[in-house]
């Protein structure tokens, strides 16, 4: 049985190392010169593997999720002992962000394909597939430089369109219209969100927490709470990034900064008029200053302007900006993108195509995605794990 898997980043080397364990004939392709590319980028060039918080809840799809099941079974206990056995060491940080010992990236793509050659799977680096067809029970695949390959089985593990600077593309999907399946609008996620930046100019370059939340007129359709950074163009950091996918899914949406949450419980319980000078005083040992003065102006308020209880108290009604939104930044700066193949078409306990039998997807090219924090690395090395479990 000859097994070929189309991709050779994080979800189809894990693809190559499962199916090994089965067959003794298993070929991998690769655009890059080498395996991993993208993996070796990962979380800052420190590579966030996986999150010991790992739960079918905090995945998404654009259309229906199917795949709760996996996640359960293949959550991050079963990962890290998968881990332990191939001999990769990891630590966790207090909010359950799980890197290598080694804090590299590039390292763990390198231990990863050194694994791949001592377990003779074939690898053609700089080569990339164009296209694949299903003959006589085969699957033939062409690569760009006109050569063909047979094989019995097929994992497509191609990865999506995010970071195309790193060769990401999603070109080969043209070949499964043949076998009728349905493809979802790729949109860049995990992106930065660009704003109309009316209100928060002269935040440019503030890092700061706060809770984000996404409104489509007055309703709230996502939220979420953590790091942003202010920029020229919008805002970026982990909590924005979150909510991304968000923007492509309606018009004329407004995002929420909301720092309220910030203000410890007791707060107006320990000012007094008497103790402070200025009404700024009080939240600069809470505050970026920067945010304060705008607060205050928003509010028509002036940034020298006196304590008053009353003013504080309705400053703190109101420590929120509302920007409208224009819009994500381009993939060129996303981590994921969303969309890929239409999971009704998938088994979704195996990864099988119910189109073609024998064609099996793994990692970004299925319709899943989590937020930021190892969650998307978890799903690309299950995935290819479960793909690579093949049945003969
Ligand atoms: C900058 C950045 C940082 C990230 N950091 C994190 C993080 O810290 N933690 C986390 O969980 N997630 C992170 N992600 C997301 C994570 O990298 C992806 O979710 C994951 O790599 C997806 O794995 P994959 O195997 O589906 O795709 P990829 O890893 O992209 O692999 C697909 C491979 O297929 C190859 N390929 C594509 N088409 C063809 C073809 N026609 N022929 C031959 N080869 C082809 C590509 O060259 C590529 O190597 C990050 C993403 C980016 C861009």
């Amino acid at each position: 049985m000859k097994i070929g898997i189309i991709g050779g980043g994080s979800s189809g080397i894990f693809a190559a190392i499962e199916a090994r364990k089965k067959y003794s004939d298993v070929t991998i392709f690769d655009k890059n010169n080498f395996l991993g590319r993208k993996l070796s980028s990962t979380g800052a060039g420190r590579c966030n593997l996986t999150n010991v918080n790992v739960s079918p809840g905090l995945y998404r799809s654009i259309k229906e999720f199917y795949f709760q099941e996996l996640i359960h079974k293949y959550d991050y206990a079963f990962l890290n002992e998968y881990f332990s056995k191939l001999g990769i060491y990891t630590y966790h940080t207090d909010d359950g962000w799980v890197y290598p010992l080694s804090n590299s990236a590039r390292n763990i793509a390198s231990f990863l394909e050194d694994h791949l050659n001592s377990l003779n799977v074939k690898i053609y680096r700089n080569t990339s597939v164009s296209s694949f067809i299903k003959m006589k029970n085969k699957f033939q695949l062409k690569t760009d430089s006109g050569k063909l390959f047979e094989f019995d089985k097929l994992i497509l593990a191609s990865g999506g369109k995010a970071y195309p600077q790193l060769n990401a593309s999603d070109a080969i999907f043209q070949s499964l219209l043949n076998f009728g399946h349905n493809l979802i609008p790729a949109f860049p996620a995990l992106a930065p969100i660009k704003t109309s930046k009316h209100k928060t100019k002269s935040l440019n370059g503030v890092r700061v927490d706060a809770t984000l939340r996404i409104l489509d007129h007055k309703s709230v359709i996502g939220s979420d709470f953590g790091n942003i950074i202010f920029t020229e163009w919008g805002l970026n950091g982990p909590g924005v990034m979150n909510l991304s996918h968000l923007v492509h899914q309606k018009n004329n949406l407004n995002i929420e900064i909301d720092f309220s949450s910030l203000l410890p419980q007791d707060f107006l319980k320990n000012v007094s008029e008497d103790k402070f000078l200025y009404l700024s005083t009080p939240l600069l040992s809470i505050f970026n200053k920067k945010i304060i003065d705008q607060l205050l102006l928003n509010l028509d308020l002036d940034v020298n302007s006196p304590f008053k209880m009353n003013d504080l108290r309705h400053l703190i009604e109101k420590m929120k900006f509302t920007e409208k939104i224009i819009g994500t930044r381009d993939f060129e700066f996303a981590q994921i993108s969303t969309g890929a193949i239409e999971s009704s078409q998938i088994h979704p306990e195996s990864l099988e195509s119910k189109l073609c039998p024998g064609l099996y997807f793994a990692g970004e090219v299925l319709d899943v995605f989590g937020p930021c924090g190892g969650f998307n690395l978890h799903w690309a090395f299950i995935s290819g794990i479960i793909a690579g479990q093949m049945k003969s």
